[in-house]
């Protein structure tokens, strides 16, 4: 057991906006009460509980503020409004992340459909989905629960 911790906590590479480098940093590791403790019940059942807010009610589905987009458990910075595009589906879109290296991709087979999960690298934290029908430059709509992100604003 002590063994498979320290393995998890091996440092793992993130890239840091502020930097603008690759930092290597501990995994956010935490148990369930933890994360309770320090989210609203819906970030929670969403980002820990692999939840979908209901189309159109998130916070930032049609926001054009600028800024950083972070991971709401753990603060990885995951995509900036650049990135960001109207995709008319009710949720927050984006063709690209800050860096691949921020997140992890999984096949999701829930509700008898095959789909690529999108989870933060650094925490595990469910963020959305991905799917291959966005604009250029990549045609990819990384297609993310408002609940799950913190956007840090630049004026
Ligand atoms: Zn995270």
């Amino acid at each position: 057991m002590q063994e498979q911790q320290r393995r998890q906590a091996q440092p793992i590479p993130i890239f840091v906006v502020k930097t603008g480098k690759i930092e290597h940093l501990a995994p956010v590791i935490k148990t369930d009460a933890e994360w309770k403790a320090i989210l609203t019940q819906e970030q929670y059942a969403i980002a820990r509980k692999l939840g979908t807010e209901r189309a159109f009610t998130g916070r930032y589905h049609d926001s054009e503020e600028h800024g950083v987009y972070h991971c709401v458990c753990c603060g990885t910075d995951l995509f900036d409004s650049a990135t960001k595009f109207e995709s008319g589906t009710g949720w927050p879109s984006f063709f690209a992340p800050v860096s691949e290296l921020n997140l992890r991709l999984v096949t999701d087979r829930s509700f008898g459909m095959t789909r690529t999960e999108v989870k933060c690298a650094r925490c595990g934290a469910h963020l959305g989905h991905l799917f291959d029908d966005g604009p250029p430059p990549t045609g990819k709509r990384y297609c993310m629960n408002s609940a799950a992100l913190n956007l840090e604003k630049v004026p």
